[in-house]
């Protein structure tokens, strides 16, 4: 079975699919990771991210891989590991260093470019082969796994996504009750940033950022985490019986 689960940054993705994936036995794929992966390994070359070409041949010998951090561990101090996971990049551990300012100014660029989606597609599809994969990214229900039986789209208010972003950044927990932003201007930053990357990732021609057809909406901006995990539970469990008739 494939939970898709899609929206733009800081709807709760990867907080929602990381517990999912913890109450389930699915594998979880991080496709943001992947195209941030890719943009540091060109920023750290000197590529630049608009150039399709060479980005493409970086892209081409892109080694990804994920493990799981330990239990405990799931954020260090600036809050980069967000997603509980380590990636490494062509045997190099990658795990904070794609979760910077100028990673996250410069990924969505690398991640217009259709000939560069059409890999990352393939290499996410070959992860997934024969697995029970919980998929977070922006196009997966519509185009990387069209046939998900489970498909969500996520969406909440600009700001409260910019917020739950900032207080993971700054190491803190945005699920936990009370948290809040401590640097009001690394906030306003983040804020600006996150409407820049919208706006890319909704207006590029190559799968843009929307909702599949079939996908069942969820609005987080008022939901706990755990609120969020069960109702897409339940959603997992509705197309299983589904399925099974
Ligand atoms: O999910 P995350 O914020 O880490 O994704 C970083 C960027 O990668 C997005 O803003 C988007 O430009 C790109 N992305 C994409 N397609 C995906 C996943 C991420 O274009 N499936």
């Amino acid at each position: 079975m494939i939970i898709a689960i899609d929206g733009p940054a800081g709807s709760g993705k990867s907080s929602l699919s990381r517990e999912l994936a913890e109450k389930s036995d699915f594998t979880y794929l991080d496709t943001g990771a992947m195209y941030r992966a890719l943009t540091l390994l060109c920023l750290e070359r000197g590529i630049d991210p608009r150039d399709e070409d060479v980005v493409e041949r970086v892209a081409q010998h892109l080694d990804i891989s994920f493990a799981d951090a330990p239990k405990g561990t799931e954020q260090n101090a600036e809050g980069a590991s967000e997603t509980g996971q380590r990636v490494f990049a062509n045997g190099q551990e990658v795990t904070d260093a794609i979760r910077t300012a100028e990673v996250d100014e410069n990924v969505s660029l690398v991640a217009l470019h259709p000939n560069i989606r059409k890999i990352m597609v393939e290499k996410q599809r070959v992860f997934a082969k024969g697995a029970n994969i919980i998929a977070e990214g922006r196009d997966i229900g519509t185009v990387v796994f069209p046939q998900a039986e489970v498909k969500v789209f996520l969406s909440a208010d600009a700001k409260a996504r910019a917020t739950r972003r900032t207080i993971e950044r700054e190491g803190g927990d945005p699920t936990a009750p009370g948290a809040a932003v401590k640097d009001k201007a690394f906030f306003e930053k983040t804020y600006a940033d996150i409407l820049k990357r919208d706006k890319i990732d909704e207006e590029r021609c190559a799968s843009p950022l929307k909702p599949a057809l079939d996908a069942k909406l969820l609005d987080t901006t008022h939901l706990t985490l755990a609120q969020a995990v069960d109702t897409v539970l339940k959603w997992a469990e509705a197309a299983r019986a589904q399925a099974a008739q």
